[in-house]
């Protein structure tokens, strides 16, 4: 839509008040007039443009990757979200979906599959023993994988349904869009 009338008469009415503490109403109008004029910045085009092609690296552990398979079917369909191509490499791929209990043996491989994947890269632990080690508290399995990697969203469930999957992958989206940094950039290593 072209902008062939002022501002004000599109609903712009505030101006923006450099008064730390004190409402305005000014953000929400531009948010407004940036939806009827289809206006936005160049940060928000590259957040949406990143939520739909957020292609997940190819990578199950255990029983919960069973759930992570059945996404990609006609029944979940990620497609509409522009994610179905599960990468075969860390490389062409930005989310980690560690789907499944992490052995300390798998500890290494896991971290160097996060390491090879390109900036900006997000990490969803999915299900109980990814995000705390679940009902396996003993010397084999890592307890939670944010010892290992960054993570940006936890699914609970044992294991978490599809739809538990679908909810945090667009949980994550929201985020990216609202310009969340990713978990990396948050918390710069791993803790
Ligand atoms: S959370 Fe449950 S389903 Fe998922 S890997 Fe652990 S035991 Fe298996």
């Amino acid at each position: 839509m072209a902008l062939d009338k002022p501002l004000k008469d599109l609903g712009l009415k505030s101006e923006r008040l450099l008064w730390p503490n004190k409402a305005s109403k000014f953000e929400d109008e531009v948010n407004d007039l940036e939806q009827k004029v289809g206006l936005t910045t160049l940060a928000k085009a590259v957040a949406w443009a990143q939520t739909n092609s957020m292609w997940p690296d190819t990578f199950g552990l255990a029983c919960c990757a069973i759930e992570m398979m059945s996404i990609v079917s006609s029944r979940y369909d990620i497609a509409r979200f522009g994610m179905e191509p599960f990468r075969g490499s860390p490389r062409q791929a930005d989310l980690l979906i560690v789907s499944g209990r992490v052995s300390h043996k798998m500890a290494a491989p896991l971290r160097q599959i996060y390491d090879q994947m390109l900036e900006p890269k997000w990490v969803i632990a999915m299900g109980a023993c990814a995000s705390s080690g679940g009902m396996f508290n003993n010397y084999a399995i890592v307890q939670s994988v944010d010892k290992i990697v960054p993570v940006d969203i936890y699914v609970p469930g044992c294991p978490p349904r599809p739809e538990q999957l679908i909810e945090g992958i667009v949980r994550l989206h929201e985020a990216v869009k609202a310009g969340v940094p990713p978990a990396y950039e948050i918390r710069s290593v791993a803790s």
